[in-house]
């Protein structure tokens, strides 16, 4: 099967305002509801050794990668990849 690519463009992809590129591989709103972006969101990496993190790490040192949401002032929302088994996100 081939893709006849360039034929047809219409394909809606954000209908908001905020753009993410292809490799966007977060969230695309936090649990308030932010849209996440390249500007609003922080990437960081949180030590935990829960069993999913655990899993990931391949015998490194086990952890998250933690995405803040900075949509907002004041929101707390973050998300884990791998999910976090424990209650990491508990502030
Ligand atoms: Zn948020
Ligand atoms: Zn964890």
């Amino acid at each position: 099967m081939r893709r006849n690519a360039g034929s047809r463009t219409r394909v809606l992809i954000v209908p908001m305002g905020v753009r993410r590129p292809a490799w966007w591989c977060y969230p695309e709103r936090c649990q308030n509801v932010h849209e996440s972006g390249p500007d609003l969101i922080t990437v960081s990496w949180v030590l935990c050794d829960c069993p999913a993190a655990q899993a990931a790490s391949g015998g490194g040192a086990a952890g998250h990668m933690a995405v803040f949401c900075n949509a907002a002032p004041g929101c707390r929302s973050v998300w884990y990849r791998p999910r976090c088994e424990l209650a990491l996100a508990a502030v």
